[in-house]
């Protein structure tokens, strides 16, 4: 198959081969994407109402959405071939990362806890997976957890099958392959009797049981002695095999593996209740990380659906008021924002996210009047810290915006430094129309984009005609005239322009460690490098975690050659903001240029992983 085209998909290279066909790396040439694609068994191709149904029925397995479910995107035919496009996972199966011995418990947590959540948002809408195996999980290079084949085996089982599990039929020849797949079944799989959600948890238990020991539950040396041991055998509970395993764990793997399904977990949520609570009782001796939030881009709830600019920029406004707070991780813009649309529980957002609380609300808009709600809630059991309603003037959006902040700071409990606390209070009030021409500025600023740039330069330009005080907006016409210059026109004009831009707001507001950074950024691009030092120095005390100023001012020293103090810059970068795809790929440069270079492998490492990451959710980013 490799090299050959099927539709169009350029076969590239094997994954791997189960029980129902080869599964390959291809490119989809439309798309130019990679994906995998699944080959369906010909008799499934040839079989006209087998083939209808399985098309029918293959949708509601495309309408599972679920971080750590594979998604399906189209089952396809070319030339009496039918097959499975899908998501492609970059990683490795369950079965070759679980150790001989068992998993540490950290890394069973981490696999497991998603594991189960993503059975039981499936079994919400009533599928059931019918093939749990290690096989049919992987873990990807970002340490997520993905599950594949949901529901499919069920979809290609022939009429005339054992309900479920792919154990006899005509395609399953390899005893191997019979055998992989009968160590995972339930006691009513193995008889054919009629399965629910609960054959799914006994499943999932045997593989928690491997995950926790490295052993299987049951064992045989043919599929029948398998499954008579699966009938039969009460496994020894895992604690009696691995003897520093806690109690609790043993007590939740047995209760999986009941072999009634009235005594087992009714639900895969409630094993993950339970699978969370003793990962907490568990690392409790361990030291508290600081406390984490992702603030989301508010819903737009105005009449005319035209504010998301406006929403962005309110929830980007206490985005940069919390990262100026040391004790807190704040998930930056990009990632945050971009996930509004494909997940809709406030809860999944928060695991995806990898945080303990999530901001969330809504903003409508109308005349001179907003109304702001706002929730804070707690990731670990959906209840909501803080929630608030605010109905008020326009100009009142500033007061809002500290009081929402204070508000997130007190509920999380996060102590602040005198400055910390100047830091996030609001920005000097500005006029309320040049604010939405800075937010709409701000908007287009982030698309990285030469016409966005030019956009956001007019933007930031009308508010300053409405504000003449404004000492952001002039800011913003500098960074857009720098930016174009580094990346896209590298004109007189632009140098001018952000040189006169940038001293206006230092002028105007000299406490502003934005505007010194804007300022240093201008002024080094004209090879001003002393000028550039004290502007950035300056913003780097007024606020010691702002990522612009560390990062250009990185980037200003390694151009001047600087490489040490370029790469403590850049290192303090990284730890502000992970998320950002560039501080670790430039750190990797500056640690080469000093001879560091395995620590600068390390910086690239991690540069790349960034980079992918913020490919995937931002795939038209030029830079
Ligand atoms: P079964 O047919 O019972 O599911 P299986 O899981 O062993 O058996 P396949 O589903 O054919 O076999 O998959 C074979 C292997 O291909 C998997 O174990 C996995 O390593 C790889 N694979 C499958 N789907 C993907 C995917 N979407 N992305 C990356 N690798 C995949
Ligand atoms: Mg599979």
């Amino acid at each position: 198959m490799i090299g050959k085209t099927l539709a169009h998909y350029k076969i590239l290279s094997t994954l791997g081969a189960g029980g129902m066909g080869e599964v390959y790396r291809a490119r989809d040439t439309k798309l130019d994407r990679e994906v995998a694609i699944k080959l369906l068994p010909g008799e499934l191709a040839r079989n006209s109402e087998r083939r209808i149904r399985f098309i029918r029925e293959a949708k509601a397995l495309a309408g599972l959405k679920h971080p750590s479910i594979v998604t399906i995107y189209s089952v396809e035919e070319d030339n009496q071939t039918l097959f499975l496009t899908m998501e492609l996972v970059e990683g490795k199966n369950l079965d070759d990362v679980i150790p001989d011995h068992g998993l540490p418990l950290p890394q069973l947590f981490s696999i497991a806890i998603p594991l189960a959540e993503a059975i039981s948002y499936a079994h919400k809408q009533r599928i059931t997976h019918r093939d749990l195996k290690p096989t049919n999980i992987m873990q990807d290079e970002e340490g997520r957890t993905k599950v594949l084949d949901f529901g499919l085996a069920k979809l290609m089982a022939p009429d005339n099958m054992i309900d479920g599990a792919t154990v006899v039929g005509d395609n399953v020849t390899a005893e191997g392959k019979v055998l992989g797949t009968a160590a995972y079944m339930s006691p009513e799989q193995a008889e054919g009797k009629a399965v629910d959600a609960r054959s799914d948890i006994f499943s999932l238990g045997i593989v928690l049981y491997e995950m926790a020991t490295g052993e299987r539950p049951f064992k045989g040396e043919s599929s029948a002695e398998l499954i008579s041991s699966i009938l039969r055998d009460s496994p020894h509970s895992v604690v009696e095999i691995k003897r520093d395993l806690p109690d609790h764990l043993g007590r939740i793997i047995t209760r999986c593996l009941e072999k009634a399904p009235n005594r087992r977990y009714q639900g895969a949520l409630e094993l993950k209740n339970d699978l969370e609570a003793l990962e907490r009782e568990t690392s409790a001796g361990e030291p508290k990380p600081a406390p984490s939030i992702a603030v989301l881009a508010f819903a737009d709830l105005s009449p005319e659906k035209d504010q998301d600019y406006f929403c962005e920029g309110l929830a980007e406004e206490l985005i940069n008021a919390l990262v100026k707070v040391e004790g807190l991780r704040v998930v930056s813009r990009a990632s945050a924002f971009q996930i509004k649309e494909s997940i809709s529980d406030i809860r999944e957002i928060g695991r995806h996210l990898n945080v303990e609380a999530v901001l969330g609300g809504g903003v409508r808009k109308a005349g001179d009047r907003v109304r702001i709600t706002a929730q804070l809630t707690n990731v670990s059991d959906g209840y909501h810290i803080w929630s608030e309603r605010y109905d008020r003037k326009l100009e009142d959006v500033f007061a809002i915006q500290d009081e929402i902040a204070q508000s997130i700071v007190q509920a999380l409990q996060v102590t602040l430094s005198p400055a910390e606390e100047r830091g996030i209070e609001a920005s000097p009030k500005v006029d309320v129309q040049a604010y939405d021409y800075y937010l709409k500025g701000r908007k287009f600023f982030y698309q990285f984009r030469q016409q966005g740039f030019d956009f956001a330069r007019q933007m930031f330009a009308r508010a300053i005609v409405i504000d003449p005080g404004f000492a952001r907006a002039y800011a913003g016409v500098a960074d857009c005239c720098s930016f174009l210059y580094m990346y896209f026109e590298a004109s007189e004009e632009n140098l001018k322009e952000a040189d006169a831009a940038s001293r206006k707001a230092t002028e105007i507001d000299p406490g502003s460690a934005e505007a010194h950074a804007s300022r240093g950024l201008a002024v080094s691009l004209s090879q001003r490098f002393d000028d550039a030092k004290v502007e950035f120095e300056t913003a780097l005390r007024l606020d010691p975690r702002n990522f612009e100023a560390h990062y250009l001012y990185g980037r200003s020293t390694f151009a001047q050659g600087d490489s040490a103090r370029a790469a403590e810059l850049f290192a303090r970068a990284c730890e502000i903001k992970p998320e950002d795809y560039d501080a670790p790929s430039l750190y990797s440069m500056a640690l080469s240029s000093l001879g560091r270079e395995e620590e600068s492998q390390n910086a690239y490492r991690q540069a790349l992983v960034v980079t992918k990451k913020h490919l995937e959710l931002n795939p038209d980013d030029a830079r």
